[in-house]
């Protein structure tokens, strides 16, 4: 990985960077949005292109369920099999490791109810991502519901540092391919602490910060990401997982993150809830659109924006849903995606914390 930052605020731990995979350029801070089964809803690849969409995340636990291991060999790669050819993150099955219905032992995840069989481990987590050619890949490791004790939360965070040694010692790369660390170690600063001493010593290229927006307070959310980028090394490339609303993503960028995910604008879009500059709106609330002939955000210069208003939009929702979430889809992920593009602008402007400030002025109008 040869992750370069390109300028950083001297007010914040802000920074602006580029990374290059075999596919494409990236230039963080950079929103990836999520699609977990190889596709993000309702979209295509060439509407994600369009979007400015330079990395997206997938899931490679689910895809080892659907289509599974036979059906991707067949394939080059993830990115033929789906037709994208940008680069991608794919999720090694960790997230899902907090669910209820899970089983967690030494070996690995698996379901309960299916004892022996199809266990998940950390070995074949990243092997299934070579096959899939994930230009960056991670490893499997614990993340547990919050709040959770000390204790509980040391064991985890110390299976994930048992499993990312295996990871490592499993990953034969195909060209290109880097493998990060997810550290985790909940809200305890020691434990963070401890986790990336053991992650440095492996020798990771980039860093998830895991664990987090799990449960948590707010408060915690923030101390714990805003001590754990200070801990970090800071020339390292830096992700944080589940992170979507505009004023949290600005606030991840404040405390020094390059990439983040999420599947809220999507989900957003099918409950009908708009991304605007003055905040965000909600169709059903304002009935007034339905004679409307003014684009959702006249600012924005997305597909839909450009092309149709929100009356058209309005009638979609009541009798052609699913047009409506694609078109409220792009609109709401191109949102994201040039949040950030803004976002670094003002970072190598030198304005970025001026930028942020004003962005939270306006984008609280609506609400
Ligand atoms: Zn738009």
């Amino acid at each position: 990985m040869n992750f370069k930052i390109v300028n950083r605020s001297d007010k914040s731990k802000a920074r602006a960077g580029e990374f290059k995979t075999i596919h494409n350029l990236v230039e963080t801070p950079c929103f990836m949005p999520v699609g977990t089964h190889g596709a993000v809803n309702g979209l295509i690849p060439a509407i994600l292109e369009e979007i400015g969409a330079q990395i997206i995340v997938a899931n490679a636990f689910r895809l080892a369920e659907k289509p599974g291991l036979a059906i991707m060999s067949k394939f080059e790669n993830l990115h033929e099999f789906m037709g994208w050819s940008r680069s991608i993150l794919t999720d090694s099955g960790g997230f899902q490791s907090r669910m209820k219905q899970m089983v967690v032992s030494e070996n690995g995840i698996s379901f309960a109810g299916k004892p022996g069989q199809g266990i998940w481990s950390p070995e074949q987590a990243v092997e299934f991502q070579v096959i899939l050619g994930s230009d960056l890949v991670m490893p499997l490791d614990i993340c547990i519901q919050l709040p959770s004790t000390f204790q509980k939360a040391k064991e985890a965070m110390e299976q994930t540092v048992r499993w990312a040694k295996r990871c490592k010692t499993a990953f034969i790369p195909r060209p290109g391919q880097t493998l990060c660390g997810i550290l985790q170690g909940a809200v305890y600063p020691d434990l963070r602490r401890k986790c990336i001493e053991e992650f440095e010593d492996l020798g990771f290229e980039a860093y998830a910060i895991g664990g987090l927006n799990v449960g948590e307070s707010p408060q915690e959310y923030r101390e714990t990401l805003d001590k754990t980028t200070t801990m970090l090394r800071s020339d390292k490339l830096r992700y944080i997982m589940g992170v979507g609303r505009p004023e949290a993503m600005l606030e991840a960028i404040e405390a020094g993150v390059d990439l983040m995910d999420s599947i809220i604008p999507g989900k957003y879009a099918r409950e009908k809830n708009l991304f605007t500059f003055m905040g965000p709106i909600n169709l059903d609330k304002k009935k007034y659109f339905k004679k409307d002939k003014y684009p959702i955000d006249t600012n924005c210069d997305c597909y839909t924006c450009r092309k149709v208003s929100r009356s058209y939009l309005f009638h979609l929702y009541e009798t052609t849903p699913s047009t409506a979430h694609m078109y409220a889809s792009i609109h709401n992920i191109r949102f994201c995606v040039r949040l950030l593009e803004e976002a670094r602008k003002a970072i190598l402007e030198n304005r970025f914390e001026k930028f942020h400030k004003s962005f939270l002025e306006n984008y609280k109008k609506n609400n």
